[in-house]
């Protein structure tokens, strides 16, 4: 979080010695820093950005490969994600900018997920994304490699297709890690709130930290249901879609993070 004050008491200073000056201005040219500055975002995302990689890792949705990224609420052409580093570590200092090329803004000798296209391709197609998880999580592991499809088998991901979309990158769960391979997976997702990647892992999207926690650990527990239907010698029976679906998860995320409090005290 350093970094942003740091760069906020700067700006305000800045302000008062030149007021109108502040802020994307290209006759700055003698400031990098100026020159690619976004205005400082909200604290609040970068503080549940933190908290929800834990929290995502404490509820089995990642184990160690994962990550969860986030818009910068003020310049929608940014987004903030981690360094590349395992999600339960993460503390505020760790977190980076990058633009929609997945470039670093201001890295400081800190590298980025090879994964991040993943994340700044989902940005850029679709405005209504604010947030994004991609995690290898083990109980939708056996749906992305068999011919068993995930489906909605219960209340709280209805924000699912009836068949989630599995997106084939190589033929060794291979990782992307380019703007043309993001690209093509953002073209099999479509519209679609999750998405399967072929033997590697899941793609979660929603308009919100609290959201995009909250459909991904839901959609754990789905894929451990379904997983149990078959294991009863059933079918499922999926759910129909809602598009209101997959946007209620208040009540879980004031309780995850108050459990995240008591944990860092
Ligand atoms: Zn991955």
């Amino acid at each position: 979080m350093a970094e942003y004050v740091t760069r906020r008491n700067f700006m305000t200073l800045l302000a008062a010695a030149a007021p109108g000056a502040l802020v994307f201005a290209p006759s700055f040219s003698g400031s990098s820093l100026l020159a690619q500055a976004s205005p400082a975002p909200d604290p609040k995302i970068l503080s549940d950005l933190v908290a929800g990689n834990h929290i995502l890792v404490r509820k089995g949705v990642i184990v160690i490969h994962g990550h969860l990224s986030v818009r910068h609420d003020k310049n929608p052409n940014r987004f903030f994600m981690s360094k590349a580093i395992a999600p339960e570590s993460i503390v505020a200092a760790d977190i980076m900018e990058f633009d929609l090329d997945s470039k670093a803004i201001d890295p400081k000798g800190r590298e980025g997920y090879q994964e991040r296209f993943i994340h700044s391709e989902i940005f850029r197609a679709r405005p209504e994304v604010n947030a994004v998880i991609h995690a290898h999580t083990p109980s939708l592991l056996p749906f992305t490699a068999s011919d068993v499809p995930l489906q909605p088998v219960q209340q709280q991901v209805t924000f699912l297709p009836e068949r989630v979309k599995m997106h084939r990158n190589g033929d060794r769960g291979d990782t992307i890690v380019n703007i043309e391979q993001a690209k093509a997976m953002v073209k099999t997702m479509g519209n679609d709130g999750a998405l399967l990647l072929h033997g590697h892992g899941v793609v979660v999207v929603g308009n919100s930290i609290p959201t995009v926690v909250g459909r991904a650990i839901e959609l754990e527990l789905n894929g451990r249901v379904q997983r149990d239907i078959i294991a009863m010698g059933g079918k499922p029976l999926p759910l129909l879609p809602d598009p209101k679906g997959g946007n209620g998860y208040g009540r879980g995320w004031d309780a995850w993070l108050k459990e995240e409090q008591r944990l860092v005290k």
